[in-house]
């Protein structure tokens, strides 16, 4: 999915996993609590968020372990909120705490969503199509593009195209660019409803030769750890909304 969203520094929570997307471990301080809801000041935790299921994990204090269920942005503040499947805890602001994310889940998310760069941008550039939205799971996504025709083989030939890809090993680069800068760069948008928020620095995902995106989640290091893209089923949801379901399998 391409998510868009707010870059480090517009909240009070640093995004380390838009720097590294590898970082399973962290120590951050604790800046709020309301009940079983946190805010940290920084975190390797993604939120769910534009397509991107969230991540799950535990913090820790002091060998006691509380587990994160849920991760999300406030709809009002947009700050990072960790949500405990319990408000029995002993978590206070200024605390220092280890936040562990659960790393398959995670690593899974990050495989379907590079592999998602890829389909789209595959079928960007062969029929137009624009993808209107989607949902990446732990274990499948889905992605719905503004394709005129219902036809199930134009998705598998992307996945098709897409595994030629994956086998060739392209480092995958993250860089900020100025907003100017980035929008400037033919096909940077690709989401058909939604243009980057009102925000100075975007976070820009390239995987060289093939794809450039404005984007907020986690990716892998190389398209070859995705693995071996699957197509699961093509679903016509109607106009401009053609689903392709697939996942990624080693
Ligand atoms: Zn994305």
């Amino acid at each position: 999915m391409i998510i868009i969203i707010n870059d480090v520094g517009v909240n009070m929570t640093e995004l380390v996993y838009q720097k590294d997307s590898y970082l399973k471990e962290f120590s951050a301080k604790i800046m709020d609590v309301k009940g079983n809801l946190l805010i940290l000041d920084r975190t390797a935790f993604c939120p769910r968020s534009g397509g991107l299921s969230c991540d799950t994990g535990y913090l820790i204090k002091e060998n006691k372990k509380y587990r994160v269920k849920e991760v999300f942005f406030d709809k009002i503040t947009d700050e990072v909120v960790h949500k405990l499947d319990s408000k029995d805890h002993n978590l206070h602001p200024g605390d220092q705490v280890k936040g562990i994310i659960d790393w398959d889940r995670r690593y899974k998310v990050m495989r379907l969503h590079t592999a998602a760069h890829i389909i789209t941008a595959i079928l960007y550039k062969n029929y137009n199509a624009l993808i209107t939205g989607g949902h990446i799971y732990p274990d499948y996504a889905y992605d719905d593009y503004s394709l005129e025709k219902f036809d199930p083989e134009i998705f598998r030939r992307a996945i098709e195209e897409a595994n030629n890809i994956v086998k060739q090993g392209i480092d995958v680069k993250i860089y900020w660019l100025r907003r100017d800068d980035a929008l400037k760069i033919p096909g940077i948008v690709k989401l058909a409803s939604r243009m980057p928020p009102d925000i100075e620095i975007l976070r820009i995902v390239e995987i060289p030769g093939i794809d450039i995106q404005a984007d907020g989640g986690p990716h892998v290091k190389n398209v070859g750890e995705i693995g071996k893209i699957v197509f699961l089923k093509a679903v016509n949801k109607g106009k401009r909304k053609k689903r392709l379901y697939y996942t990624v399998k080693h």
